[in-house]
């Protein structure tokens, strides 16, 4: 059975996203694209279009176009976006890597990518260099920004003074960017996104998303994962909105420049929302600018929703996407304060799903879960290098099967359990660890907590809780946390083991990397 958007499609106009974002930025020059938060620096779209321009020229100066693949291993800053708009101008693909990888692991994706040139920040040398080295790049291959002895810089860059290259883009063909998903469930693969599947997804978010030209956005999360690069990035310099960056997270500062940009609108994954209503520094700072704050990437529980919802006296909404569809595809709506916020809302526009019996390949229906299938404009191409992968992934009918384990109300609105890979089998029971983790978090106690399967005496999954204490919390043991748990949960569901760690290994996008703690778990066994 196939359920559709609520709302009626959209026209995704067949341009490349250059032209999408920037066709009329003449009426907009004079206002602020970007800021940097940390120093305060300002961009305005007409200098922000102008430096695409120019760095598209040299690109092709230097012989990059149509097919050539570029890297880009930078923190948030205002000059990301000239980098990442200046490389697809010029025809080429950007390939954007997490500014945590190590050596070894930005060598892989420039080699898996087939990348010709590397764009990078001094700081971030001493990984960028090595990798750019083992994949055959010379020093003046890689750019560095704010300038390195021996390489080009991006004002080297910028005072080309060659012709923009006149290249035709076909939308629906040509990649544009090649992201790598997170690598939560395992190695990261290649995801080839063309300028449609962008196009599309900026455009689908109109009737759900309503931001415009006085929209401050605040920009943490990071522009090398998609949501940070489509969801705030792209979609803001689409309705001429102000994108304030931040190279990383960091509570104080995080909410210092919250407060001193007046930043309504702050996009956030789950970390972020238990220091929201958890942190005592919260109460320090005027956060009084944020109109909605909006999550994504992983599970927000819906009590954690309504405590920072409280706190700040602010709209706090959800949306649910991968990198594999440009990333959104269902998200709750503005203003429809009916749906619950522990949800993800209703299904984007353009936009079909199935629910599938992961056991059977059978649909289900309303109220039943199954694996989440989505078709759509937005849906990408396929894995770079990886046909077994695409063809597990995309099916001959065009759904992505996402992997994760969801259920749709006869009201449309969807809400997603866990992955498919992630939930726990115990005694044939199906346990989802998303779920404990939320009602772990809702403990007083507890700062934070993950929750993975392990296997106990006899060989049977059992679900064990890993949990951070509050700071002065040392009277929390083991025993209060398994009575806790099971006051509130079936009998199936209660949490088993525990043991107290002092972080919870986290993605940079966000996520809880459970594959550590099984790792972490093995080692110790
Ligand atoms: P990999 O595919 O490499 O293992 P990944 O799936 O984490 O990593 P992403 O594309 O960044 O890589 O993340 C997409 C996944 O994030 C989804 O499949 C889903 O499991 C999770 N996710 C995103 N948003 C939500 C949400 N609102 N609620 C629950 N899960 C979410
Ligand atoms: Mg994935």
């Amino acid at each position: 059975m196939i359920f559709r958007s609520p709302f009626p499609d959209v026209v995704v106009p067949d341009v490349s996203l250059h032209e999408l974002l920037f066709a009329d930025v003449a009426e907009r020059a004079d206002r602020v694209a970007l800021i940097d938060g940390t120093s305060g620096a300002e961009m305005t779209y007409g200098q922000l279009a102008g430096a695409i321009d120019r760095l598209a020229a040299a690109l092709a100066e230097r012989g990059i176009g149509k097919g050539d693949v570029v890297g880009i291993l930078s923190p948030n800053t205002p000059y990301y976006a000239v980098v990442f708009h200046g490389i697809l101008r010029a025809g080429a693909t950007a390939t954007t890597i997490n500014a945590l990888y190590t050596a070894n692991e930005v060598a892989s994706q420039l080699a898996d990518a087939g990348a010709k040139m590397l764009f990078t920040v001094s700081v971030l040398l001493p990984n960028g260099l090595p990798a750019a080295q083992q994949v055959g790049l010379t020093d003046d291959d890689v750019v560095v920004l704010d300038g390195a002895e021996g390489h080009p810089s991006l004002t080297t860059l910028l005072a080309s003074t060659g012709p923009v290259p006149e290249v035709v883009i076909d939308p629906a063909e040509d990649v544009a960017v090649l992201p790598y998903s997170s690598g939560t469930t395992g190695k990261a693969k290649g995801v080839m996104l063309t300028h449609r599947n962008l196009v599309a997804n900026i455009v689908q978010s109109t009737p759900i998303i309503n931001i415009g030209g006085d929209t401050r956005i605040l920009a943490v999360l990071p522009f090398f994962h998609i949501y940070g690069m489509q969801v705030l990035m792209n979609n803001g310099l689409s309705v001429g909105a102000t994108v304030v960056t931040m190279p990383r997270f960091d509570l104080p500062e995080f909410l210092r420049v919250i407060a001193e940009h007046r930043t309504d609108r702050v996009y956030i994954a789950p970390p972020v929302a238990v220091a929201l209503a958890k942190h005592p520094l919260v109460d320090q700072f005027d956060l009084s600018a944020i109109d909605t704050i909006f999550s994504g990437a992983a599970p927000l529980d819906v009590d954690l929703a309504a405590a920072v919802r409280k706190r700040l006296g602010c709209k706090v909404l959800q949306g649910y996407g991968m990198t594999e569809m440009s990333p959104v595809s269902h998200a709750i709506p503005e203003g429809r304060d009916d749906i619950s916020v522990g949800t993800v809302g209703v299904i984007y526009p353009n936009m079909e799903n199935r629910f599938v019996d992961p056991a059977t390949g059978e649909d289900v229906g309303v109220g039943e879960r199954g694996e989440l299938w989505c078709r759509g404009p937005n849906v990408m191409k396929g894995y770079l290098n990886n046909e077994e992968a695409t063809s597990a992934t995309l099916d001959a009918d065009g759904f992505l099967h996402t992997g994760d384990v969801a259920v749709i109300d006869a009201d449309g609105v969807v809400s997603i359990v866990d992955r498919v890979k992630e939930l726990i089998k115990y005694k044939g029971y199906q346990v989802p660890p998303a779920e404990l983790e939320a009602v772990l978090l809702t403990h007083p106690q507890i700062a934070d907590a993950a929750v993975v399967g392990v296997l106990d005496a006899d060989g049977e999954e059992v679900p064990k809780a890993f949990v951070v204490r509050q700071a002065n919390a040392d009277d929390l043991d083991a025993a209060g946390v398994m009575t806790f748990v099971a006051d509130r949960v079936a009998p199936h569901k209660k949490v088993r083991v525990v043991e107290f760690i002092e972080a919870i290994p986290k993605s940079a996008a966000g996520k809880i990397l459970r594959k550590d703690l099984r790792a972490r778990e093995k080692a110790d066994s």
